[in-house]
């Protein structure tokens, strides 16, 4: 029987890890491939597509991100075959079998890590046999069990990351790596909550797989494992022999409990990282500590902050941290409070998710406790609970909105350090919140906008809070800008004046002397702006540097 498996992939970019871990721990006893696609292909093209392959079996990995979509793909297949036998895995579908096996029409649902027990199940399909396997279930039978696959024996397979048909992809994608799995924290709201234990994957098959993805030229690295920094030595192994098989171009992302990082690793990766190499995805999610214990979350925020301060002093990691609103116990007030902790301590970005009620966590089974109501559909997102409501919520939502465009994009840098280090000192929140409320207010789009909009927008709103940042916000503006831009959203000078302005300049010999510079950079690489009635500003783009020089002219 011909067997194949697929997901939706979020971004053309992901590529998805547990599909090849299933294709090799099985592609020596079954006729088995894979195919994936994004969630933004259309569902009746991936349908048709599928069923060309001729295959009789599907097997199909299941996420909060695809779950909708792949609703759909699932009913078209029945329709179209209803003798096709689906077999449904994947985090989104393991803690409630029996909701999907009576909403969907699929066969089987594998609950864990399915890599030996999909083998276990295509072999009982293949031959007739009864299916009673640990890990499976049907509408006859339902398995509690959540297996756990032997990671010294995935360690044996072929590995998942040296497949000939990524050979030529690999090097555009974003690969995914895990050293470990499983996670020992208990925090409530998360589905790795409830896997026993951390399993780590053998050095030698660690170390013989990064080497063979850095050698094969992939450009980003993303660790899957929960907790990266649980366990000091490997954690030491794997940044050291990351350090020593540096690669220009190439950046690892990992997620890290920040309390647990010790100095001697913060000074050694001051020391020894190179720049833009490693980034760190840090969650803190709430600095209230009823919150924190509601939701079993143990942490100590001050040693959280000292370590993140280590970091940032050393100047060569990006901080990505990450709070979540919603939870137990927090209301907006203190939910400011806990932005506020967190943004203060100044990292690049500064993630704010909204709680999610995954199927299968604790959360989720005493959401009443907390009175909570959450969407039916996925993501599960939270529309409200004893401590926050819909409007507060929507409030924070508009924020997030203005933290995203006008903070972790990067484009407004220097506007955005004036004003969180000045006019809105320690009230950061604030001047997101009251961003995104101008923002909605005007009705401005979150989507199909260009960045010149964005600094429109911006300016308008300094404007309105009597802010005078124009030059700041001039200067991020070209900041966006390798080559000379074309327009300016407050641009005074008409075409012709520019081009004689221009002109003049570059007559100037002694200027361009001085400077070091020639005529055609003033005529073809300069940007001109009035600063008063003879005096102007030159924003000179040479390669990937910028040089501002103010020039007066008179007689023009
Ligand atoms: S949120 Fe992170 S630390 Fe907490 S259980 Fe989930 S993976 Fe583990």
């Amino acid at each position: 029987m011909k067997t194949i498996l697929t997901t939706l992939n979020a971004k053309y970019i992901h590529t998805s890890l547990a599909l090849r871990w299933l294709y090799v721990a099985n592609r020596e006893r079954f006729d088995i491939s894979f195919k994936e696609y994004t969630i933004k292909e259309d569902i009746r093209k991936i349908a048709d597509e599928l069923l060309l392959t001729g295959s009789d079996i599907i097997g199909i990995s299941v996420y909060i991100w695809n779950v909708n979509q792949l609703k759909e793909l699932v009913i078209q297949l029945k329709e179209k075959r209803p003798e096709m036998i689906i077999i449904l895995g994947g985090p989104e579908v393991m803690y409630e079998p029996e909701y999907f096996l009576h909403n969907w029409p699929v066969d089987y649902i594998i609950g864990g890590e399915g890599e030996f027990v999909l083998g276990e199940l295509l072999n009982a399909i293949e031959n007739n046999l009864s299916v009673d396997i640990s890990g499976v279930s049907s509408r006859k039978q339902i398995s509690r069990m959540i297996v756990q696959a032997d990671l010294n024996k995935l360690a044996e397979l072929p590995s998942p990351y040296t497949l000939e048909e990524d050979r030529e992809s690999m090097k555009n994608r974003l690969l995914y790596f895990e050293t470990s799995r499983g996670c020992p924290y208990q925090c409530q709201y998360c589905l790795s909550s409830l896997e026993k234990g951390v399993r780590y994957f053998p050095e030698e098959f660690i170390f013989n797989n990064l080497r063979h993805v850095i050698e094969y030229g992939v450009k980003q690295i993303k660790f899957l494992d929960r907790t990266f920094n649980l366990n000091k030595d490997h954690t030491y192994k794997v940044f050291d022999f990351l350090i020593r098989n540096y690669r220009l171009g190439l950046s690892c992302q990992f997620e890290v409990y920040a309390d647990l990082l010790k100095d001697e690793t913060i000074d050694y990766l001051n020391q020894h990282l190179p720049e833009n190499y490693f980034r760190f995805e840090i969650g803190i999610q709430s600095t209230y500590e009823p919150t924190n214990i509601a939701v079993k979350r143990k942490q100590d925020f001050p040693l959280i902050a000292a370590n993140v301060k280590k970091i940032m002093d050393g100047g060569k990691i990006d901080l990505h941290l990450d709070l979540i609103a919603g939870l137990p116990f927090e209301t907006l007030e203190r939910f400011i409070k806990s932005f506020n902790d967190v943004f203060r301590l100044g990292a690049k970005e500064v993630q704010l998710g909204f709680l999610k009620m995954l199927r299968g966590t604790n959360l989720r089974k005493n959401a009443v406790m907390y009175g909570y109501r959450y969407t039916e559909e996925a993501p599960y997102e939270i529309e409200y609970n004893a401590d926050i409501s819909a409007e507060e919520l929507d409030r924070i939502h508009e924020a997030e909105h203005a933290l995203e465009k006008f903070w972790n994009s990067g484009r407004f840098k220097q506007t955005m350090d004036r004003l969180t280090g000045t006019y809105y000192k320690d009230r950061y929140f604030e001047l997101f919140d009251e961003v995104g409320q101008y923002y909605k207010n005007r009705q401005y789009p979150h989507r199909g906008y260009q960045l010149e909009d964005l600094f429109r927008y911006l300016h308008e709103f300094l404007i309105s809070k009597g802010i005078d940042l124009f030059h700041t916000l001039r200067a991020d503006y070209y900041g966006n800008f390798t080559r000379r831009p074309q327009g300016f959203w407050e641009d005074t000078l008409d075409k012709k004046l520019r081009k004689q302005l221009l002109y003049r300049i570059g007559q100037d010999k002694t200027f361009l002397l001085k400077h070091n510079i020639n005529r055609k950079i003033i005529e073809k690489q300069t940007a001109i702006d009035k600063l008063s009635e003879n005096l102007y500003l030159l924003t000179i783009f040479i390669e990937d540097n910028r040089l501002e020089l103010k020039y007066t002219i008179d007689g023009i």
